[in-house]
């Protein structure tokens, strides 16, 4: 079994209301929360990154209310030198799907292979009109995006698989990593904000299919259960104060 590193790369934070975090819960309160990527490194493997966060220039150009916070420490080439690497040293990008906090990165990987949902980058391309603010970083299609185009359950390497999680867009991918000796972490992307919406199956406001979106936080939870994986949510602060960054990291 393989024992790959885990480092979660620290990307600033934005700024909802909670009935976006929790649809029809929690309206009127403002919650800040983090965006994070996942580095994995696997002795002899690839170097993978999982979700790259969001460009600061745009959200202030095109979602200032989402009020971003980024130190110049918290973007990717910065977060990647924390952990001894350069962009040109990620081979493969995972986007978990295409909204503008997850692939804002994206454009300094110019090495790297892009697994991509193929049902994902067409929808990405031609967004229903309620999903044009998600979509609207497209600076991850650019000239020399080397793709390849994936769909169903897919392992990277051993050890690293993704899981179809739709609902929140149309093609959403989960991360697994399967340690050597700590419990599998299970990396849920925009499937789960949070805890909260895992345990009382308490869906986003951002969505494409609300039903499919249930159903991909009941597959979390049964991955979670079934292969002793632990779960992390993508927008939570609270937790995420808590859990290791770089350049510490996990398994190794
Ligand atoms: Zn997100």
């Amino acid at each position: 079994m393989p024992d790959p590193k885990v480092t979660l790369l620290d990307g600033g934070s934005l700024v909802i209301d909670g009935s976006q975090v929790h649809w029809h819960h929690d309206l009127g309160n403002e919650v800040r929360f983090p965006v994070y990527s996942v580095l994995v490194q696997i002795d002899g493997g690839p170097n993978i990154l999982f979700d790259t966060g969001f460009d600061l220039d745009h959200v202030n150009e095109v979602l200032p209310f989402e009020k971003p916070e980024q130190t110049p420490e918290q973007t990717i080439p910065a977060q990647l030198a924390r952990c001894g690497l350069t962009p040109e040293d990620i081979d493969i990008v995972i986007n978990s799907h295409f909204h503008f906090d997850h692939v804002g990165g994206n454009k300094y990987l110019t090495n790297a292979q892009i697994l991509v949902h193929k049902d994902e980058l067409r929808h990405a391309l031609v967004p229903e009109p309620f999903e044009r603010l998600g979509y609207s970083d497209l600076s991850f299609h650019f000239d020399k995006s080397k793709y390849k185009f994936i769909s169903g359950e897919y392992q990277v390497v051993p050890g690293v698989t993704l899981i179809e999680t739709p609902g929140h867009t149309v093609a959403h991918y989960s991360m697994l990593v399967e340690m050597g000796d700590s419990p599998a972490m299970l990396f849920a992307g925009d499937a789960a904000y949070t805890y909260k919406a895992l345990d009382a199956e308490v869906i986003g406001g951002f969505h494409l299919d609300p039903a499919a979106c249930v159903d991909s936080l009941r597959k979390l939870s049964y991955v979670g259960r079934t292969r002793g994986a632990e779960i992390y949510p993508s927008h939570e602060m609270e937790p995420w104060l808590k859990w290791k960054k770089a350049p510490e990291y996990y398994g190794g």
